[in-house]
């Protein structure tokens, strides 16, 4: 195999769920492609990282030359309501539904000893912060129903800084005890407006 292709299948191989063959067969699909796609593709993936930043806001995502994402941006979203989401693809996988009407706080992953993920890593100040600041009276903890999505959530519901604020879970009908991520949407919709 020339030196370049073994070089491209090794770096795809890299990729979740991309086992040896599947790189070999895409580095092979990337050569045959149409020029300009392959050269829009090494384009875009040269300054993706240098493009995309955490809102300042809600620790979404968003383009470099704007503070804030979209959603925090748009004035229609209710502030009184925020959905709580360990990280940018849960966010992606519920906004998707079209059902929530606020914004979201975007926490950064989950209490997990295991991973080595303590509170001080995460988003918490910011969020208490903004519960206090925004006039919040709903939380909806979309949290994976695992040990860390509960540990999370009892942490949250512990240091909250205010009282009478209605929080609520999602349902639990989420499949292989939760990951939002890979829920089909029948699910996750029902889950979100079971909540409680
Ligand atoms: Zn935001």
């Amino acid at each position: 195999m020339p030196e370049i292709l073994k070089k491209l299948a090794e770096l795809i191989g890299f990729l979740p769920g991309i086992g040896e063959k599947t790189a070999v067969k895409l580095a092979f699909f990337l050569l045959k492609s149409n020029p300009w796609y392959v050269k829009k593709l090494a384009e875009t993936l040269a300054v993706l990282q240098d493009t995309v930043h955490e809102c300042a806001t809600c620790g979404s995502l968003t383009d470099k030359h704007h503070a804030e994402c979209e959603i925090c941006r748009n004035p229609l979203r209710k502030t009184e309501t925020l959905c709580v989401v360990e990280d940018y693809l849960d966010l992606v996988s519920i906004e998707r539904l079209g059902v929530h009407l606020g914004r979201y706080h975007v926490l950064g992953g989950v209490i997990s000893p295991i991973s080595g993920k303590s509170p001080s890593d995460l988003r918490f100040k910011e969020l208490f912060g903004r519960v206090r600041d925004e006039n919040v009276t709903e939380l909806i903890l979309a949290l994976n129903p695992n040990i860390e999505g509960e540990a999370t959530a009892l942490y949250i519901d512990e240091y909250l800084p205010v009282k009478g604020i209605k929080i609520s879970r999602l349902s639990k009908g989420l499949p292989n005890a939760g990951f939002i991520e890979y829920a089909d949407e029948i699910t996750l919709l029902s889950a979100f407006r079971g909540r409680k």
